[in-house]
């Protein structure tokens, strides 16, 4: 059983415990709230929208509720569904007293959120992640969508109400969400410099299912809340957070079938290579085929040098994070120094 506060802007609880959804009931809006707005993705709905209903037809019977369901996948994160939503929302008389619970991994967090960041200039919206990615995504406060010209190229900071977090609703998540989620971790551990970290490196996907997640997702969260505290609108040090997101985003854009956090996985091991740190990143290869990680058919450096430049954090340079002796900072490398890097990359991973 583990509650955090964040403390930014505006500050709201993180719960993440078996049952977590109960603390719905100590929910400011959530207490005034004319109705709530389910939004959530087909899988997530079959799985586990009845679950959900009950805790808030028991919490609260004499609020109203309804849903919206969205094909799942990030082809949801999109303009016309983010449009849909909004029709829906208006037609069917959402008010500003409405509030959006946001049911569903990282998509989900995205979407719901810059609806509810943008509907009527911003309704209330609660976070209640289904994935272990989501640790990532359901804190801080980022919120948009993608633009066929690239990821995340719309969105705001608008910060939830409260993040509900049930891990008895990860039960059912595939290897390739579990693995996608554990990276994401991993990178809070690494950018944490914690034994944590070190746990995670030795860990077999047998092993995944039986640790004790609810503390790996607050030790996960911690990480990121120390530093979206400081740096709330990222100004400065939560760019770290992107750490193995550089190269990670590049081979994530030019293979359909990597999940993100697997994508970041392979980020990380070019960004060991970079820092130099050469027995990290054969260790972190190890982890990805003790994982089962399948490796997508690999591009040139050009295509993912493209890529690199194209990703909205990099305007002419390409600007990465990297640890030197435990300190992060974000470094332009020549293209020399990436080049290298990937050679080494690709020895490494056999790829
Ligand atoms: P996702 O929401 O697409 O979920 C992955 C898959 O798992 C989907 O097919 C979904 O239907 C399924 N799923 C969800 N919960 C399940 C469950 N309990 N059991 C079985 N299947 C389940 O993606 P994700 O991996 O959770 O998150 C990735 C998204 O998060 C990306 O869009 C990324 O950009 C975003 N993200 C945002 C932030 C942020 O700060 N806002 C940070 C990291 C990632
Ligand atoms: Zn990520």
């Amino acid at each position: 059983m583990t509650h955090l506060c964040i403390k930014t802007s505006r500050p709201y609880p993180v719960h993440i415990e078996p049952g977590a959804l109960r603390h719905l009931a100590e929910v400011e809006e959530a207490q005034v709230a004319d109705r709530f707005w389910i939004i959530t993705d087909q899988t997530v709905s079959a799985l586990h929208l009845e679950t959900l209903i009950k805790h808030v037809t028991t919490l609260f019977p004499k609020t109203n509720w309804m849903t919206s369901t969205v094909v799942p996948g990030e082809s949801s994160k999109s303009l016309e569904t983010y449009a849909d939503l909004l029709h829906e929302g208006i037609e069917r008389g959402v008010s500003r007293r409405t509030v959006i619970l946001a049911f569903g991994g990282g998509m989900i967090g995205d979407l719901a959120g810059f609806v509810a960041a943008t509907i009527l200039r911003g309704i209330p919206f609660i976070q209640i992640p289904t994935t272990l990615l989501a640790h990532d995504s359901s804190v801080g406060g980022k919120v948009g969508l993608n633009l066929s010209l690239g990821k995340n190229l719309v969105g705001a900071f608008y910060q939830p109400s409260a993040v509900l977090y049930d891990v008895s609703f990860l039960k059912t998540l595939p290897d390739r969400e579990w693995r996608s989620g554990f990276f994401e971790l991993l990178k809070h551990g690494l950018l944490a410099a914690e034994p944590f970290a070190d746990q995670l490196m030795d860990l077999k996907l047998s092993d995944m299912k039986q640790l004790p997640l609810e503390s790996w997702i607050a030790k996960g969260i911690s990480v990121k809340q120390r530093i979206v505290e400081q740096d709330e609108q990222e100004q400065g040090i939560r760019a770290f957070l992107n750490y193995g997101h550089t190269f990670g985003h590049a081979v994530e854009y030019a293979s359909e079938r990597l999940a993100h956090g697997e994508a970041v996985g392979i980020g990380l091991v070019f960004a060991k290579m970079l820092e130099g740190q050469v027995v990290e990143a054969n260790q972190l290869a190890q982890l990805l085929t003790r994982l089962g990680v399948e490796l997508p058919k690999r591009q040139s450096f050009e295509v993912y040098f493209d890529y690199m430049k194209r990703d909205k954090k990099n305007n002419q340079s390409i600007r990465f994070v990297l640890a030197e002796n435990g300190k992060f900072n974000l470094e332009e490398i020549p293209v020399g120094r990436l080049l290298s890097a990937y050679d080494m990359t690709v020895r490494c991973l056999k790829w």
